[in-house]
């Protein structure tokens, strides 16, 4: 693909992005910046928006080429919020703006504020050469891939064209994915409707080094519900209150090549103080794995939690720990309506605890809660192929699968079959429902290709401008050509 594509408009329309505070889930903020994204797409494409079930929009545009080989360009427009910036005292507005937040990190730097080491040494080459690193919510995850993506489609409908490119860009993916899940739907009524003949995905999301991945990693959100006999605060304890016990199985250490596991909560469900032990506690992990199998995650930690339990009481017996599947209510006890999100979150733990208030004793009841991302493998591919081609031109490593949480998850179904998600699921075609069957029938390969950066979700977020600005957006519509080529598609 030849053709300007210009950094400096690359960057101005990041900059533009990122002012509009998108936090997920927010109707007002995200419908803004997608109109944005609108606003900014080829006026030669065809273009709409898909409603998410509270009316977020999931931007979408279509450009058309000579053969029906389409390639999807695949993006998220929201952010995760900004308390933990304004915890460290950055005032709210620098947080959205591209080029104030640097400028003002600078400057503390200058007047001898210490700041982590990584930091530190961006901050320096920032100083030496203006314009290497962007600060800023939502620069690298994953604005400036919109941006990149956006130029890339501009420069390919400028051309002459072998086959389709597809743009998506989808809202609440750091929360709940519900533009992606409305959007599998409409991807197979689009395919359906313009005769599309879909040959991959380049989701543009971010990295932690100039390189691409294929494939994507499952995540799935694993809740224990553990209840204890509560006694008087002033009484020696026994060892069965709730929270001592949800205590230590948070400790545990999960060895396994098969996945990991990352503790993510861990609270009493007291409603308010009293002078007694909790009857309740809830730990939660967010596990990354590449099978998403829950039958061998949930037998591994439970396996782990029973054995920190006989630990601790000195290698006697301790209270049983239970996988929701063997517990007695499994999915036969799910009916209701699809919920918003914490919603069905909060249905899940309510059925739990339901079913453990039966208990007499003191345990532990282990179960999924939503979310569920089934892993993407990686396979022979037109996107994997192109993708291979071109960045090995460059002296670009294409990686192994995508490791943090991504919407491309759902373009194919490569995860646990919905009745075992549902044996472990409270609720799960209830209150939390997937498009399995729309992702099945999808069945994409995904390649990963966007900005590469540092602190995604942290407080000193921040993208490489040289890649994302000035050489992305060329590799994007590269990779995109070479996948109409006609080639073995799997
Ligand atoms: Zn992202």
């Amino acid at each position: 693909v030849s053709g300007p594509l210009d950094p400096a408009a690359v960057r101005a329309l990041t900059r533009t992005l990122v002012a509009i505070p998108s936090v997920s889930p927010d109707v007002e903020s995200e419908t803004r910046c997608a109109e944005t994204l609108a606003a900014h797409l080829p006026a030669e494409c065809d273009a709409g928006m898909w409603s998410a079930p509270d009316g977020r929009p999931v931007v979408w545009a279509l450009a058309r080429g000579a053969s029906p080989r389409t390639t999807i360009l695949l993006g998220h427009y929201d952010t995760v919020g900004v308390d933990d910036l304004e915890q460290a005292g950055v005032p709210r507005a620098l947080a959205f703006d591209l080029d104030g937040y640097g400028a003002w990190l600078a400057e503390r730097r200058r007047d001898g504020r210490a700041f982590p080491a990584d930091v530190d040494a961006d901050l320096e080459a920032e100083r030496q050469a203006p314009g290497t690193w962007c600060f800023g919510r939502g620069a690298l995850d994953m604005k400036a891939g919109l941006a990149a993506g956006l130029a890339a489609l501009e420069a390919l409908v400028r051309g002459p064209r072998a086959g389709h490119v597809l743009f998506v860009a989808t809202p609440d993916e750091e929360h709940a994915s519900a533009g992606m899940l409305t959007a599998v739907e409409e991807l197979t009524r689009l395919r359906d409707a313009r005769g599309l003949d879909y040959v991959g995905a380049i989701n543009l999301d971010y990295a932690d080094a100039p390189c691409a991945h294929h494939g994507v990693l499952g995540k799935m959100a694993v809740g224990c519900l553990v209840h204890g006999i509560t006694g008087h605060a002033a009484a020696p304890d026994d060892g069965r209150d709730a929270a001592y016990l949800a205590a230590l199985a948070a400790s545990c250490r999960f060895e396994s090549d098969a996945f990991v596991a990352r503790l993510t909560r861990l609270r009493d469900l007291k409603p308010g103080y009293d002078a007694q032990t909790a009857a309740a506690a809830v730990v939660e992990w967010s596990v990354v794995s590449e099978r998403g199998d829950p039958d061998a995650v949930l037998v591994a930690i439970r396996d782990a939690i029973r054995a920190r339990w006989r630990e601790a009481r000195g290698g006697g017996e301790a209270p049983p720990v239970r996988l929701w599947a063997e517990a007695g209510d499994g999915a036969a006890a799910a009916s209701g309506r699809p919920a918003p999100f914490g919603r069905a979150r909060a249905a899940a733990l309510e059925r739990v605890r339901a079913r453990a208030s039966r208990e007499a004793g003191a345990g532990a009841i282990l179960f999924l809660m939503p979310p569920y991302y089934p892993p993407l493998r990686a396979r022979p591919s037109a996107v994997a192929g192109a993708a291979a081609a071109v960045l090995a031109r460059a002296e670009i490593a294409v990686r192994g699968p995508f490791p943090y949480i991504s919407d491309a998850s759902y373009l194919a179904w490569h995860g646990a079959s919905p009745e075992t998600i549902a044996r472990h699921l409270p609720g799960f075609g209830a209150e939390y429902a997937l498009p399995h069957r729309a992702s099945a029938e999808l069945d994409l390969d995904v390649v990963n290709l966007g900005p590469w950066g540092r602190a995604a979700h942290g407080v000193y977020e921040r993208v490489h401008a040289p890649w994302a600005f000035g050489t992305l957006p060329g590799l994007i519509a590269d990779v995109v050509a070479a996948s109409w080529e006609p080639s073995p598609r799997r």
